[in-house]
């Protein structure tokens, strides 16, 4: 079979089975080209995307500015490394410290690795400006977390599948649960020996999990208090889905694009991917102040392609998109009209219990078990009728459409999901 064959949805799923490790299950769809808020299959067939690669899309895809940027850096110079200077990471070093309101950055490639990143940079602090003897650090995480797949993430993810059969796990973590500021208190107190509470400010893989109120601001306090960095994983929530820049960010305006929150739900580590890149690439980064980014020095960390001149250039021209076409305004405007409109066909249908979320990152829950095939079934009819939505943990679908959606669209969506839906229950 050559390259440029063009290949049938049926065939396309054949040769992953065969050649390809079976670490996915994805949804039976074979997508070859995407647009804005669309994408479409080979044989044609046109879809409203909403995962937006588990919201790594939030410009839509295939943006004009975010592909321009890419494809003239691509023909200018694409690595380096970083054994040599390049004329891009400086400019967008600056660019993006400044967008989010930090001293500095730590650029890397994936969601993963800059989590990892987080966590060393955590620790060195730890033992360099706390003060806490060799190897003793501890950081605090919360049950049902998702951050990535590496071997130390998953060890201290609690999902079974995740973690069964990976060990033996690295050591230093505490884990509390999600949401429970008394529990944050406690585990705080325990020991002298923490170096940071790390936390996603909605838990997003685990089914779209909002806070309560205050939560952040007053978890960020009490870390304060205990001398504790305060580490968000922001690479689902950030970038404009829940409606802020940040979903740590308070209760501002988002009319600024500096806007960055109020002070006291500001993190001291802030960890960056997905959207960083408009999904165009993979560009992660974190960010912080200098008493804390200054542990690291020449040969603690790296990695070849972290920092690269493509990578910058498409992170500078993904985030001007966000700022200039107002994405976070949107994602909290439409974001609203969709829970709103969802939360009224829930009073009227019995197999939807809940909708929940903020922002365009929103959740409805299905009324049968976990194990139960219900929400992959109304997963298979929504590709059927148009709309591509999966499951996060069984009985839980969750709705991330691209932010450059406009109402009329989101309108026509769902409608596509209260019918399916509807039609499902018959
Ligand atoms: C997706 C995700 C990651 C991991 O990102 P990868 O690019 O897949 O490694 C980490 N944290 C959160 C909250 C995520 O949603």
């Amino acid at each position: 079979m050559a390259v440029l064959d063009k290949l049938t949805s049926q065939q396309a799923i054949e040769l992953e089975n065969k050649y390809g490790a079976h670490n996915y299950h994805p949804l039976p769809v074979v997508l070859s080209r995407g647009e804005g808020v669309h994408v479409w299959d080979v044989e044609g067939k046109k879809y409203y995307d909403f995962l937006s690669a588990y919201s790594a899309v939030n410009q839509g895809h295939c943006h004009p500015k975010i592909v321009d940027a890419m494809t003239n850096q691509a023909k200018t110079l694409s690595l380096t490394s970083r054994a040599f200077y390049n004329d891009m990471l400086g400019k967008y070093e600056k660019f993006a410290s400044e967008y989010f309101g930090f001293d500095k950055l730590l650029p890397m490639n994936t969601g993963a690795e800059a989590v990892e990143t987080a966590l060393k940079i955590a620790r060195k602090w730890a033992y360099e400006v706390k003060g806490i003897d060799e190897n003793k650090a501890e950081i605090i995480v919360c049950e049902n977390n998702f951050h990535g797949r590496t071997t130390t993430i998953i060890s201290f993810s609690n999902d079974p599948v995740a973690r069964k059969n990976f060990g033996p796990y690295t050591k230093g973590f505490l884990k509390i649960e999600y949401d429970n500021l008394q529990e944050l208190q406690k585990a705080l107190e325990s020991s002298n020996n923490i170096a940071a509470f790390l936390v996603e400010p909605i838990q997003g893989e685990a089914g779209v999990y909002v806070p309560s109120e205050g939560y952040l601001a007053a978890a960020k306090k009490m870390c304060e208090e205990h001398n504790v960095l305060f580490i968000a994983d922001e690479v689902q929530t950030g970038i404009a889905r829940t409606g802020r820049l940040l979903a740590t960010c308070g209760n501002c305006s988002c009319e600024d694009k500096n806007c960055s929150g109020s002070p006291e739900v500001k993190p001291n580590i802030l960890i960056l991917g997905k959207a960083l890149s408009g999904g165009a690439y993979p560009v992660s980064a974190v960010l912080a102040n200098e008493v804390v980014m200054n542990v690291i020095r020449p040969g603690n960390h790296g990695s070849t392609f972290g920092g690269n001149p493509i990578a910058a250039a498409v992170a500078m021209a993904a985030l001007e998109v966000v700022a200039d076409e107002k994405l976070a305004i949107n994602a909290d405007r439409l974001g609203k009209i969709f829970r709103d409109e969802l939360t009224e066909f829930c009073k009227t249908n019995d197999l939807v219990k809940s909708v929940r979320g903020k922002g365009l990152l929103n959740a409805i829950l299905i009324n049968d078990t976990e194990e139960s095939d219900t929400a992959w079934d109304i997963c298979i009819k929504l590709r059927d009728n148009g709309l591509l939505a999966k499951p996060t943990h069984g009985n839980i679908i969750r709705f991330a459409p691209p932010l450059v959606m406009n109402e009329e669209q989101l309108r026509e969506c769902i409608a596509i999901i209260t019918t399916t839906i509807s039609d499902f229950s018959k």
